[in-house]
């Protein structure tokens, strides 16, 4: 693949790209007022959405066309080259004719290989830039897929953007970042640039630096971040939106590490592999967590019939059964017991609070 980098877009951009803006059009004011306020800080593109791909019907689904003039307009007082989000043929078809700079694919639309192929014909011949976002699912091939898509529709200028991958657990991100696998899109497709999208990811405001400089220091080439002038009054995405001061803050705060010229890779494994500890680490105690809660439950329910708090045979099986399980692991058979004594009285604990002191109950669920 021969793909182009974006100082190759014909659009004033240099190797490192940041993007901002709403995450919605909401008004014409909105929209310039944003936008203006972003240009006194290192944006290089502005950004909007305008048709919003909700999870359920009756939320606020975007102004539609009329949006992409108020951010053409923005982009023209500000002269920034600005981008939307495409999901179909209407969409490119409207994005065109207001003289959109740069579309974007949605997570959504890249799980659907139907619409990215509707999205890449209706591109067909046009010389438009075409970030596409990673699949709302973590799968890398889907990812490349779209991709190849857009590539195939004889589309050059093409970006990735990583916003995190879906999961049905409960963690501090919206859409965990499995820095793994836009890391293996790079080595699969050495000529994409990938832009990292904290907002997305985090879901929130006060993991959006963190997230952005583990961008930085991976080497990916750019962020999008969403902003908004009252972001506590957004139409969509009210949590994870910053004003554009506060971006500025961010964007300022953030260090550029220069990569060890001898082990560029092996730092970056190193990083993706400490990343991945931190996960495992926040998994593990939110499944303490989750037992705690079961055992403050069991504790309610021996106390309704007035059961003993120890069990010994139920603590002995238990233990046996653990073990056994942790041998297909490797793991050591003291330490195991040891880590089992210890969250049993763990359970202990909360299970007597419940039991002696209803009262602290609250407490603990508080
Ligand atoms: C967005 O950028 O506002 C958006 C809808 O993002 P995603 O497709 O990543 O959910
Ligand atoms: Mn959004």
């Amino acid at each position: 693949m021969n793909i182009l980098p974006t100082q190759e877009w014909g659009l004033g951009l240099g190797p490192i790209t940041h993007i901002s803006g709403p995450c919605s059009a909401e008004t014409p004011e909105q929209v310039m007022e944003t936008c203006t306020q972003l240009s006194q800080y290192p944006v290089d593109i502005l950004r909007a959405g305008i048709w919003k791909p909700r999870t359920r019907p009756n939320s606020f689904e975007g102004v539609g066309s009329i949006g992409l003039k108020w951010l053409k307009d923005a982009g023209k007082a500000t002269g920034k080259p600005v981008c939307a989000e495409v999901a179909n043929v209407k969409h490119v078809y409207e994005a065109l004719r207001s003289g959109i700079d740069i579309m974007w694919i949605g997570a959504r639309t890249t799980t659907n290989p139907f619409a990215v192929q509707e999205i890449a014909d209706a591109l067909q011949g046009v010389d438009v830039p075409v970030m596409v976002k990673n699949p709302v699912n973590p799968d890398l091939k889907l990812w490349i897929g779209a991709i190849e898509r857009i590539y195939n529709a004889g589309i050059r200028k093409i970006a990735a953007i990583h916003r995190g991958f879906s999961t049905y657990d409960q963690t501090r991100y919206r859409n965990m970042p499995q820095w793994e696998i836009p890391i293996e899109l790079k080595q699969q497709l050495p000529d994409i640039q990938v832009i990292c999208d904290p907002s997305h990811i985090c879901g929130n405001r006060e993991l959006l630096a963190r997230v952005a400089q583990k961008a930085y220091d991976l080497n990916f080439d750019g962020l999008m971040i969403e902003s908004h002038i009252n972001p506590d009054k957004a139409l969509s995405d009210a949590k994870q939106q910053v004003t554009p001061q506060r971006l500025g803050e961010i964007l300022a705060g953030l260090k550029r590490r220069k990569p060890n010229p001898d082990s560029p890779q092996l730092e970056t494994r190193l990083e993706v592999l400490r990343e991945m500890i931190d996960d495992i680490d926040h998994k593990l105690i939110q499944t303490l967590g989750e037992r705690m809660k079961i055992a403050r439950q069991i504790g309610q329910y021996k106390r309704e019939n007035n059961i003993s708090i120890l069990q010994s045979s139920r603590w002995r099986e238990l233990l046996v059964d653990r073990l056994a399980q942790a041998r297909q692991y490797e793991l050591s058979d003291d330490i195991m017991k040891y880590i089992f004594q210890m969250v049993h009285k763990e359970s202990i604990r909360h299970q007597t609070v419940v039991m002696n002191m209803p009262e602290e109950k609250e407490k603990l669920e508080g």
